[in-house]
């Protein structure tokens, strides 16, 4: 067996890591770790340190680590049939089978899927329907995209652009250029502090529209938008957001696509973020918890309405060109049917709604009257709190002084992996649904602990 000597050597010297300090990383003076093993909400690295892992990987390991069932489904799969593409009409049995659990369980407006497999791909194939539909419905000028700031939604060359966030655009040349952001419905940071919920929803819908009319409704294609702001600070959309915003949209023909990828399959407490916030999106985009991660697969699923435009699409201009060599990979199907099936078994959202209020009480309690905590917010299990310099005034930590980051490495000593969101100071909960009472309990007691050794 290597030595963890010889691994960190060559990690330094032949690995590009993906968002990564790449100069620290490559002189070894950033925190790195060489992950071994995985078991319900734990990871375990070569150290033999064991860590209670309180964002399933990137909010995506929803079923907690070590399943034999999926293992033993990806593992049947290979031995069976290891690859087949799905251009010109192939299938297997796992892909198609997928596609019916995910339509079952979808809005039923919702028509077919498209596999992928990663979320940015999915979003890139999504701006790539909606240009094509508008190319098929007579209307080529209609194509720009909004988004907002603080949206994630990938980090490819259009879906980079749809992320809202200063890191991913900076020195890459991004956004491009049919890429707009509207303001984030993020009330606890709203300019005016005396907005009500309802009020500043209005507020977020009324700038969209005056967007909208800015650059002319008829350049505008679609919307696009997480049910529940995540990467870019964890952030519930205020009371009557969705209803707002879907009421410009349909006033200007601007399509929806609702980003779940990290909200699809139960994070909220509900199947979909659409449907727990009312929302009836004409693409949805699914990734992470279709597999739980035990492999690389997403989707689009597409609207009847949409469908029936890319039928047409066909019939007069021949076979889509669309497509990836590993589109349906039977591996990650099969994950994808025995990670569902699991979820429907163990009841893994009921689970997920019992334990979630029991975090964020925990949190409260523990943290609520604290000075330098701001906001404690989230719903199901996407749970956040922000720091603030001044409770009353709600002034924020100068980023130089790394507050979330800070926090973030004293819970890791104390066993428990929270994210630094990358804009604020802002820690995030999305842990396995299958996350215990104890477990929630330990992540409070942790979390309470390095928000005292970092801010008193
Ligand atoms: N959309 C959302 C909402 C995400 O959170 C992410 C990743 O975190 C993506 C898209 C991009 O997915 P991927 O990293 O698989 O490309």
């Amino acid at each position: 067996m290597l030595t963890n000597d010889t691994l960190a050597k060559w990690d330094r010297e032949t690995f590009f890591h993906p968002s990564t300090h790449l100069a620290q990383h490559a002189r070894g003076e950033a925190p790195s770790r060489i992950v071994t093993g995985g078991e319900g909400c734990y990871i375990t690295d070569r150290d033999g340190t064991k860590l209670l892992d309180a964002f399933a990987g990137l909010y995506c390991v929803n079923v907690g680590y070590g399943r034999r069932e999926i293992a033993e489904a990806i593992a049947a799969q290979a031995r069976e049939l290891s690859y087949y593409h799905a251009y010109v009409g192939h299938g297997t049995e796992a892909s198609i089978t997928l596609a019916k659990m995910i339509l079952d369980r979808a809005p039923a407006h919702m028509s077919k899927v498209y596999f992928g497999l990663g979320g940015s791909d999915a979003n890139e194939t999504n701006v790539k329907l909606v240009w094509y539909m508008n190319n098929i419905l007579g209307r080529p000028e209609k194509k720009k995209i909004i988004s907002r700031w603080r949206g994630y939604h990938g980090s490819g060359l259009v879906t980079g652009s749809l992320t809202g966030l200063e890191l991913f655009h900076k020195k890459f040349d991004l956004p491009l250029p049919q890429v707009k952001h509207t303001e984030a419905p993020y009330y606890f940071r709203r300019a005016d502090p005396a907005m009500t919920e309802a009020e500043f929803s209005a507020h977020c819908a009324a700038r969209l529209e005056e967007m909208i009319l800015a650059e002319g409704p008829e350049t505008v294609a679609a919307f696009i938008g997480e049910p529940a702001l995540g990467t870019g600070g964890l952030v519930p959309p205020p009371a009557g957001y969705w209803a707002a915003i879907e009421a410009v949209l349909a006033k200007y023909d601007v399509m929806l696509i609702a980003d779940e990828v990290v909200t699809g399959f139960g994070r909220l407490g509900d199947m979909w973020g659409s449907e727990f916030y009312g929302m009836k999106p004409d693409i949805i985009t699914i990734a992470k918890g279709l597999t739980s991660a035990y492999a690389p697969l997403s989707g689009s699923i597409v609207s009847e309405r949409v469908w029936k435009v890319l039928e047409q699409g066909t019939d007069e201009f021949g076979a889509i060109g669309h497509g990836w060599t590993y589109s349906a990979h039977p591996i990650g199907a099969a994950a994808g049917v025995a990670n569902l099936k699991l979820i429907d078994d163990l009841d893994l959202i009921g689970n997920l709604r019992r334990v979630a209020p029991v975090l964020q009480a925990g949190l409260r309690e523990a943290l609520g009257g604290h000075a330098h905590v701001g906001d404690i917010r989230g719903e199901g299990l996407l749970q956040a709190i922000e720091f603030v310099e001044d409770r009353e005034a709600r002034t924020f930590f100068d980023p130089a002084r790394k507050v979330g980051p800070q926090v973030a490495a004293a819970m890791l000593r104390r066993g428990v992996i929270a994210r630094a969101m990358p804009q604020g100071d802002i820690i995030g909960f999305a842990p396995p649904f299958s996350l215990t009472e104890d477990e929630a309990g330990r992540i409070v007691e942790a979390t309470a602990g390095a928000v005292r050794d970092v801010l008193g």
